[in-house]
């Protein structure tokens, strides 16, 4: 039975994503390992997609019921969060205000102008630019937008960072793990690991819930593209706890089962290694599989090095939970002039 059965959900995907063999990648990295995605960067007709659509879904309800007129959120200049709320916004009638913090210390001439803050603006949202710094907490400038739109006689609706730390922000992806299962069954066999990027916590938070309820959430392996762990792995740990609770898990998630690999984040948020540029080169060299190198770049580079380590035992299938975030390639363009 579902965990979710007693929550409301607005749909803004296509539905179930699919899941693909990576033959050529799997060769790549020795074929001890058989490499699997879940392709939840084309989970929707809505801007380009990605993991906070699935998010989202669940929010929508009480969004509309609210009463609001006005979605409220933050992110970073190239947030792919914040291109998602303006495009729910789009889709559900709403006006849209996002603030987009400088969070990454890179500095291509046309950061906010290209990828997701371009289609952010084409969709109506009043995106605006304020100079704080990286955090995934509540954010004063976020509580000045909702009091603006206050002020001007609207209906605020707030929806932090990443809608992470928002009640049913876990919801979708404790949807994830159920859907795998799913999968799995028609697949004929089971996957032994799950490969996902972590920065505002509630996807691997909502794997962990759903995963836990199979008895395996120790196989969700977060990768940290936020730099700044314990932050990190503390909104994991509330968020799991608290939607454990909000969807009667019936028992507290153990420390042990709360994995976060701190290894592939450097040099900063936002910013990519040489080894985060070659894993993405080596993704779409092998399988035409796009990752970015904020977040699916990190975490590719994490499962390609782990592969290489030996730390998949042989004989292992990995799902690599693909969350989207191509759109901010374009304002990192420098980087890969010569591919
Ligand atoms: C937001 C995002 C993540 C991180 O998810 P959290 O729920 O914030 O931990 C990873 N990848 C992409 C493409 C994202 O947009």
């Amino acid at each position: 039975m579902s965990l979710l059965e007693k929550f409301e959900r607005y749909p803004l995907t296509f539905g179930p994503t699919p899941i693909e063999h990576l033959p050529r990648l799997t060769e790549a990295l020795g074929g001890k390992v058989q490499i699997y995605a879940k392709r939840d960067d084309c989970n929707s007709g809505l801007a380009m997609g990605g993991n906070k659509l699935r998010k989202l879904e669940y929010i929508v309800p009480d969004a509309i019921k609210s009463g609001a007129d006005t979605l409220v959120s933050i992110g970073g200049v190239q947030s792919n969060h914040t291109r998602m709320v303006a495009a729910t916004a789009a889709k559900i009638g709403m006006k849209c205000v996002v603030v987009q913090e400088k969070w990454v210390p890179h500095f291509d001439a046309v950061y906010d102008r290209v990828g997701n803050i371009l289609m952010t603006r084409l969709m109506g949202a009043d995106s605006r630019l304020v100079d704080d710094g990286f955090d995934i907490g509540i954010r004063q400038s976020w509580e000045n937008a909702i009091q603006s739109v206050k002020d001007a006689g609207g209906v605020p609706y707030p929806i932090p960072a990443g809608a992470s730390v928002h009640k049913y922000g876990a919801l979708g992806y404790i949807g994830f793990a159920e859907e795998v299962a799913a999968q799995e069954k028609d697949l004929g066999f089971t996957f032994d690991y799950i490969v996902v990027c972590v920065v505002t916590g509630s996807t691997q938070a909502g794997m962990i819930v759903g995963f836990a309820a199979q008895d395996r959430a120790q196989s969700v392996i977060g990768i940290d593209a936020s730099g700044t762990l314990e932050q990190t792995r503390a909104q994991v740990r509330q968020i799991v706890d608290n939607s454990a609770e909000l969807v009667g898990l019936g028992r507290k998630v153990r420390d042990d089962e709360i994995v976060i690999n701190p290894d592939y984040a450097y040099p900063a948020y936002g910013v990519p290694s040489d080894e985060t540029n070659e894993a993405i080169r080596l993704a779409a060299r092998t399988e035409a599989m796009i990752t970015d190198p904020v977040y699916e770049g990190k975490s590719m580079q994490g499962m390609i090095d782990l592969t290489r380590k030996g730390f998949f035992p042989e004989g292992s299938r990995v799902l690599y939970a693909h969350l989207g975030g191509a759109p901010a390639l374009n304002g990192y363009s420098y980087y890969y002039k010569e591919g």
